[in-house]
């Protein structure tokens, strides 16, 4: 059953159109990835999806429409965005950023919760929680990013780039976090990475986005076992 579903997509920046009619589904609980080459449109099909760029087409989510709706409405139905260098602010303390995250709820015992919970994913951010952003490691402010994202309680999760920058072992340890949540929360999760073998390491689907266009979708099996997908972005045979 799609839960998100994606129709003719078109989406760009002012008179230069660089999504070109994007069809894709993802089914409620997933991980989905999406992969493509410097450029593809993938940082724009995430900002369409959160109502951070202006799109066309359909874009649904549990049967509700999203397209065209701002950013705020968009959060507050349940999609939570990442965006690629985080979007943490940098003079504020991780549990200012993790509060802002709340911003679409009511104070009270269900915020507190959701705190606790955060840092039950994120050991590292509860020692710091009165610690400035700016004073992070990069995987802390990855970790803070996602913890902000959680406190929206999202039933989608939206991640640009979450390993750029990171270590390969932070890396890993993100990914085996945001696959705990994804397994615990039942948050669907759609990734775009530059690391396709982490990203069809997690997901159960993935999406091969080339200038503004899906070329080619399946199970993750199905697009590691592509011959052109191993050669551009897994780098064998
Ligand atoms: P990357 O992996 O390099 O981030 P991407 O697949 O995420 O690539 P996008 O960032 O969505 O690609 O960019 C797609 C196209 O849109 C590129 O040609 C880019 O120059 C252009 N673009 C991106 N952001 C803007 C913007 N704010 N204003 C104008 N053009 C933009």
């Amino acid at each position: 059953m799609s839960f998100l579903v994606v129709e003719g997509l078109v989406a760009g920046y002012g008179e230069a159109r660089v999504l070109h009619g994007v069809d894709l589904s993802v089914a409620e609980g997933e991980i989905c990835a999406i992969l493509g080459p410097n450029g593809a449109g993938k940082t724009t099909l995430l900002r369409a999806l959160s109502g951070m760029v202006r799109a066309r087409g359909v874009i649904r989510l549990g049967g509700t429409a999203l397209t065209g709706r701002p950013p705020d409405a968009v959060a507050r139905l349940g999609v939570a965005h990442v965006p690629e260098g985080r979007g943490t602010f940098m003079p504020l303390t991780v549990e200012e950023n993790l509060r802002l995250g709340a911003f679409v709820r009511r104070r009270g015992r269900e915020v507190e919760d959701d705190l606790d919970r955060v840092c039950t994913y994120f050991p590292p951010l509860r020692d710091r929680l009165g610690q400035v952003a700016g004073s992070l490691s990069g995987g802390e402010q990855q970790m803070l990013a996602l913890g902000r994202a959680l406190m929206l309680r999202p039933r989608v999760l939206l991640l640009d780039e979450p390993s750029l920058g990171l270590a390969p072992l932070v890396t890993r340890e993100l990914f085996r976090i945001v696959q705990a949540i994804n397994q615990e929360e039942r948050t669907t999760v759609v990734v775009v990475e530059q690391n396709a073998h982490l990203a069809l390491g997690v997901a159960r689907q993935a999406h091969v986005l080339e200038t503004g266009r899906i070329v080619l979708s399946g199970t993750a099996e199905r697009i590691r076992a592509d011959e052109q997908v191993a050669q551009s972005y897994l780098g064998y045979r």
